[in-house]
C-alpha cells in the first residue's frame, strides 16, 4: 500500500518535471520569437536563456530518481534554476536599464555552488540543509524584484512582476519551514516520493509560468510602445507626425488645471521648391532635418513640436500667450534665415513664414487656432514672406490681421 502510494507520488511527480520542462523549453522558444521584435533584443534572449537552463533542472531531477548519480544530479539541478535565475537578473537589467552587477552576481553564484556541495551529505529535512538550499534562489528572486523596483517604471505588468518575484522569494523561504516541518525524506530519492515535493513543486510550476508570461507581458507592452511611438513620429526631422501633434494637445488640452492661453505657431519654408528644383530633393531633406533640430533645440520642453507634412511644421506651446507665441516666432525666423545647410553652397540661406494664433479660453478648439495661425501664414506669405504674422480671432478677427516683420 505505501509502496503504491510512493509510486503514484513518484509518477506525479515525474509527470509535473516533465510539463515543467516543457513549458520551460516553449518559453525559450516565445522569447525567442518576440525578442526579435523588442528594441532591447538581449533582454528576451537572456530570459530564453534562462528558460532553456532552467528546463535542464527537469531533466537532473528525473536523472536523480533513475541513475546512481545523486550528488551531481543534485548539484546539476541546483546550479541550474539557479543561473537561470541570475540570467533573468541580467535580462530584466537591459530590459528595464539597471545593469546587474556582474562581479556581486559571479560572488553569489559560486560562493552558492559552494555551499550546495557542503550541504549535501547534511540530512534533509534539517534546517542547514534546507536554508543552504533555498536561500540562494531566494536572494536571486528578491535581487530580479529590486532591479525592477530601481527602474522606477511602474506600469500594471511591471507591478505585477515586482509581485510575483517577491512571491516566488517567499515560496523559496517557505520552503526552508515546510522541510523541516513535513521532513520530506533524508534522500534526493526520497524527497520526490514526498507528498511535499508534489505540493511544492506544482506551486513552484504555477509561479514560474506567472512569472514568464508576465516577463512576455512586460516585453510586447514594450513592443507596442515602440510601435505607438514610431507611428506619431516623422521620421526624417525627427519631430511627431501630425497624428502625434493632435495626441499630444489633445491630451494637454484636456488636463483639468491647462492654464489658457496656449499658443499655436505654424510654418511654411519659404521658396522650398526651387531648393529642391536647384540642389536636388536630397538637398531639401536636408533642409527640412536641419530645420527639425534647430526647432527641438530652440523650443521649452513642454512645447509640442511636429511636422505637418512636406515643408509645413507646426508648434503648440502650451500656458503661454499670444504675445510671447509672436516672440518665440521671431526667434525661430532669426535663427533659421542665419543657418547654413549640409548638401548646399555655404552662402545659401534660405527663410521661412509663421502665423501665431492663440488659444484664449477652454471654449477655443485647437482646429480653429490652426486655421487662424494658417490664415495669419497665408498673409505672411503674401506680404513677402519671411515673417512672423499673428492671427486676432474670433471677436476681434474683424480688427482684422496684423503682422510684423522683424
Ligand atoms: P512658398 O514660399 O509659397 O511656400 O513656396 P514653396 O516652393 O515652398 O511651396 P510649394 O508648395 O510650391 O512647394 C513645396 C515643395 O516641397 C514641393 C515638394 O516637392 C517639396 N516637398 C514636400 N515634401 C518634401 C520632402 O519630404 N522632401 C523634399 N526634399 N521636398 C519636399
Ligand atoms: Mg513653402
Ligand atoms: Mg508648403
Amino acid at each position: 500500500m505505501c509502496v503504491l502510494k510512493t509510486d503514484i507520488l513518484m509518477n506525479g511527480a515525474l509527470f509535473l518535471l516533465t510539463v515543467n520542462f516543457l513549458i520551460a523549453q516553449l518559453f525559450c522558444v516565445f522569447f525567442l520569437v518576440i525578442s526579435r521584435r523588442s528594441r532591447i533584443p538581449s533582454a528576451g534572449r537572456w530570459f530564453a536563456a534562462a528558460f532553456a537552463v532552467a528546463s535542464l533542472s527537469a531533466i537532473c531531477e528525473v536523472v536523480i530518481r533513475h541513475a546512481d548519480i545523486d550528488r551531481l544530479a543534485s548539484f546539476g539541478a541546483f546550479s541550474s534554476v539557479l543561473g537561470a535565475l541570475l540570467m533573468i537578473r541580467i535580462g530584466l537589467g537591459r530590459l528595464y536599464g539597471v545593469p546587474a552587477n556582474a562581479m556581486a552576481m559571479t560572488v553569489l553564484f559560486g560562493a552558492s555552488l559552494v555551499l550546495n556541495l557542503m550541504i549535501y551529505d547534511l540530512p534533509r529535512g534539517t534546517l542547514s540543509h534546507s536554508l543552504g538550499y533555498q536561500m540562494p534562489f531566494a536572494i536571486a528572486e528578491l535581487i530580479c524584484a529590486i532591479a525592477v523596483y530601481r527602474s522606477g517604471r511602474r506600469e500594471t505588468a511591471d507591478q505585477i512582476l515586482i509581485a510575483l518575484l517577491l512571491l516566488t522569494a517567499a515560496n523559496f523561504v517557505s520552503k526552508v519551514y515546510f522541510s523541516v516541518i513535513f521532513s520530506g525524506g533524508s534522500t534526493a530519492q526520497a524527497y520526490l516520493g514526498s507528498t511535499y515535493a508534489l505540493v511544492s513543486q506544482s506551486l513552484s510550476a504555477v509561479l514560474v509560468v506567472s512569472t514568464g508570461l508576465t516577463l512576455l507581458a512586460v516585453i510586447v507592452v514594450e513592443i507596442m510602445d515602440d510601435a505607438k511611438a514610431n507611428s506619431e513620429i516623422d521620421p526624417l526631422s525627427g519631430l511627431l507626425n501630425r497624428r502625434g501633434f493632435d495626441v499630444r494637445v489633445r491630451q494637454i488640452l484636456a488636463r483639468p488645471m491647462s492654464a489658457y492661453p496656449h499658443s499655436v505657431i505654424v510654418c511654411d519654408l519659404d521658396h522650398f521648391k526651387a531648393v529642391n528644383d536647384t540642389y536636388g530633393h536630397a538637398a531639401g531633406d536636408q533642409v527640412i532635418q536641419s530645420f527639425g533640430r534647430m526647432l527641438a533645440g530652440h523650443a521649452p520642453p513642454e512645447a509640442v513640436c511636429s511636422r505637418f507634412g512636406g515643408e509645413e511644421f507646426a508648434i503648440f506651446l502650451p500656458s503661454t500667450g499670444e504675445a510671447t507665441g509672436y516672440l518665440f516666432a521671431q526667434g525661430l525666423r532669426n535663427s533659421f534665415s542665419s543657418l547654413a545647410f549640409a548638401g548646399l553652397p555655404d552662402t545659401v540661406r534660405l527663410t521661412a513664414s509663421f502665423g501665431v494664433c492663440a488659444l484664449a479660453a477652454p471654449g477655443d478648439s485647437i482646429t480653429e487656432a490652426i486655421n487662424g495661425a494658417d490664415a495669419a501664414l497665408y498673409g505672411a506669405k503674401n506680404s513677402g514672406r519671411n515673417r512672423v504674422n499673428r492671427a486676432r480671432r474670433a471677436a476681434a478677427a474683424n480688427q482684422g490681421e496684423w503682422q510684423a516683420q522683424a
